[in-house]
């Protein structure tokens, strides 16, 4: 059994991995640490029963410092600061990581590959296989469509509570685009479109980001030429396929050298 421990155990993420993770839809994990921020309204709760699962006799500490020295894996979905602040401790701690949180300022990167000098670390914007499979497919469609007239577009849509904008998973899929194309996503990307914008150059990748109510996560990438669109989409119907990915990431990390991986390593896809 690997002991896993979970950062952000509190929020909507980490409840969902929580009770993954008691439904044994991975197998030989166990939940040995949870921890949240200080003044979350569930420190101290049985991290199970908060997560609406059953009793884990696992209380949501707030320090990390606590738990994850005795345990094989940390998970940590939480906030870009908490998680790059968590990286370089971990890594003392010689503790492999699977971090899901989004929202990473370039600075904030270069924390967690410094940090995955020591140990192994995965990091993906989105940890479904269906995303990751997209991601391939996105970058094969560029590939075949580049030089004939396409434009790419991204639209994606979350609940009303995202914090960051684009979302993660959008970026990753401009990032397969730019890829196919042979373009520099951070020379290509626009974001969002308002006034008098002009015609649209051919090398552009165009983000828009809907918010709204509780939509869990959508993503479409519109190829659009003279005479038709193609459209490459995922739909998220629940948070558990996120959960269930950040489980076989803890599961496969347990045992790799040090390094940055994606979850493209972890499912082959
Ligand atoms: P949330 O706001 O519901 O939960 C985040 C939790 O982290 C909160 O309980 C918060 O108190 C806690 N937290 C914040 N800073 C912390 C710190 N320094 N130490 C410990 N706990 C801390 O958000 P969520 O919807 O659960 O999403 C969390 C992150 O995961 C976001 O960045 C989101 O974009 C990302 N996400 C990634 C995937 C993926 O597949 N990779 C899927 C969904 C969400």
């Amino acid at each position: 059994m690997k002991n896993i421990v979970i950062v952000g155990a509190a929020g909507r993420m980490g409840k969902t991995i929580i009770r993954c993770l008691q439904s044994g839809a991975v197998h030989g994990l166990k939940l040995s640490g949870a921890v949240d921020l200080w003044d979350s309204p569930d420190r101290g709760r049985d991290a199970g029963l908060a997560a609406g699962g059953r009793e884990a006799g696992v209380k949501i500490a707030s320090d990390l410092a606590d738990v994850a020295p005795q345990c094989d894996v940390v998970i940590d979905f939480s906030g870009h600061q908490g998680t790059s602040g968590n990286a370089p401790r971990v890594a003392d701690w010689k503790k492999p990581l699977v971090i899901g949180t989004t929202g990473l300022t370039p600075e904030e990167k270069r924390v967690i590959e410094t940090a995955a000098a020591k140990i192994p670390i995965v990091l993906a914007p989105n940890m479904s296989m269906g995303v990751n499979l997209l991601f391939s497919l996105v970058q094969k469609a560029a590939e075949a469509l580049k030089d004939k007239g396409y434009d790419v577009e991204i639209i994606e849509r979350h609940h009303r509570r995202k914090k960051d904008s684009p979302s993660g998973t959008a970026l990753g899929l401009g990032e397969a685009a730019a890829a196919g194309f042979g373009w520099d996503l951070k020379k290509v990307a626009v974001h969002g479109r308002d006034g008098l914008v002009g015609e649209r150059p051919a090398e552009q990748i165009g983000f828009h980001a809907v918010r709204g109510g509780d939509i869990i996560g959508d993503h479409t990438v519109l190829f659009a030429a003279d005479g038709e669109c193609v459209e490459l989409s995922h739909r998220a119907t629940s948070r558990d396929t996120f959960a269930i990915g950040a489980l076989r990431a803890a599961a496969w990390a347990a045992s790799q050298k040090a390094g940055l991986y994606t979850m493209r390593d972890v499912l082959g896809v």
